[in-house]
């Protein structure tokens, strides 16, 4: 049984989660797992409840990646614009979990598909957020050669974000090593931006973890496997590892 996250005062005002396809995915090989979905999207409200503003950025990569496209001798921005398109699936379906969680929400699309999203505007954005909205950004940075880990970095910064949350699966945050290949790999609870870039540590793409770095924009890296780490974050829990300035 998950210990319950401890009661208190959130930390933060506004936070930009970030979920990568694969936290969707669950058990499947493929795909999201509505049960999955379900659950995030209760942390999610939970933690809106607290009066925490959260945007979230989701990826596409449980549904397809550019680069697999590319691989197979398709153009990279084509294949590009298909991730894209697949993070606007996900978000959908983010959507649909929080509103039947409660919460009111809104999907903003980076690339124009107006019978489903509303395009990508910043101030809007803002203002969503202010209302208690939670506010999805589907399609990423809506430009290909760009992940949707540059797309969370990009939009906090945007918004006005403290923080981003980093969401993994089945690791508890940042590591020496991938720790799901190299048995000693050593679990680090606290680097600079620089460090981890230097080191190539697997907090997000370097385009994205640089763009924090010179911003100043603290990362939070967590397991994702428990849902509540999300509100152990926002309460000031010390969980997984802290990407900061000063390490
Ligand atoms: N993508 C893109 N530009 C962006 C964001 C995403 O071209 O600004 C494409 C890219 O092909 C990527 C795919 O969308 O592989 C899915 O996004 P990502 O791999 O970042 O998803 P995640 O790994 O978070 O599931």
């Amino acid at each position: 049984m998950a210990r319950p996250p401890e009661e208190g005062a959130a930390r933060f005002g506004r936070i930009l989660l970030k979920l990568s396809g694969e936290a969707l995915m669950g058990e499947l090989e493929y795909g999201a797992d509505p049960e999955r979905i379900k659950a995030i999207a209760e942390q999610v409200k939970h933690v809106a409840d607290r009066g925490v503003e959260v945007a979230v950025v989701v990826g596409g990569g449980n549904i397809y990646r550019g680069l697999s496209g590319a691989a197979e001798g398709m153009d990279r921005a084509t294949g590009d614009y298909m991730g894209m398109l697949a993070t606007v699936l996900n978000a959908l379906a983010l959507q649909d979990a929080l509103e039947k969680a409660g919460a009111v929400t809104r999907t903003l699309s980076a690339i124009t598909i107006s019978e489903v999203a509303e395009p990508y505007i910043r101030r809007r954005a803002i203002r969503h957020l202010e209302r208690g909205r939670v506010v999805i950004f589907a399609a990423g940075t809506g430009n290909p050669f760009f992940t949707t880990d540059t797309a969370a970095a990009l939009r906090a910064l945007e918004i006005h974000a403290e923080a981003i949350l980093m969401a993994k699966n089945g690791v508890e945050g940042v590591y020496s090593a991938d720790p799901r290949k190299v048995e000693d790999a050593e679990f680090i609870s606290s680097i600079s931006h620089r460090e981890a870039i230097e080191r190539q540590l697997q907090v997000m793409d370097s385009t994205a973890l640089s763009l924090c770095m010179d911003n100043d924009l603290p990362i939070y890296v967590f397991n994702m496997d428990d849902e509540a780490n999300i509100d152990r974050i926002v309460c000031g829990e010390r969980v997984g590892t802290v990407v900061s300035t000063n390490g």
